[in-house]
């Protein structure tokens, strides 16, 4: 998608801090945490939420989730504990269009994040 942010970080077209990359997935720091730890993952294909999510997708959300899980041990979250949000759709806030899940980390957290 010409005009997303996030297709602009996946090609290098915009800066990003990358904490991972393979072929699907790429996961790199918020540009404006709301924690200590705040890592947004998601898919190089273009898909706009949870909601546009297709049955052919399925290995490719279960590809996030282990990255979410190495991520996690890789830099000591896994003991702590952390918190994964995918906002969908407007009433969710939801700002850029391109499917991402928030891990977020580093502090005690009360019952509302985003
Ligand atoms: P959401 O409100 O769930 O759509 O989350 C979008 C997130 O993307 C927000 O937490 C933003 O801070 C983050 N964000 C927007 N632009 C960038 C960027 N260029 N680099 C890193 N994070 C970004
Ligand atoms: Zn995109």
């Amino acid at each position: 998608m010409d005009d997303c942010i996030f297709c602009k970080i996946i090609n290098g077209e915009i800066p990003s801090d990358i904490v991972y990359e393979d072929e699907n997935v790429l996961a790199f720091k918020d540009i404006n945490p709301q924690m200590p730890i705040h890592i947004l993952i998601i898919p190089k294909k273009h898909i706009e939420s949870i909601i546009d999510l297709k049955s052919e997708d399925e290995t490719l959300v279960g590809k996030i989730f282990t990255v979410i899980n190495s991520i996690a041990r890789d830099i000591g979250i896994d003991k702590t504990g952390f918190r994964v949000i995918s906002n969908c759709g407007e009433n969710a806030g939801q700002t850029v269009k391109h499917l991402h899940f928030h891990i977020l980390a580093g502090e005690k957290m009360g019952e509302k994040i985003i």
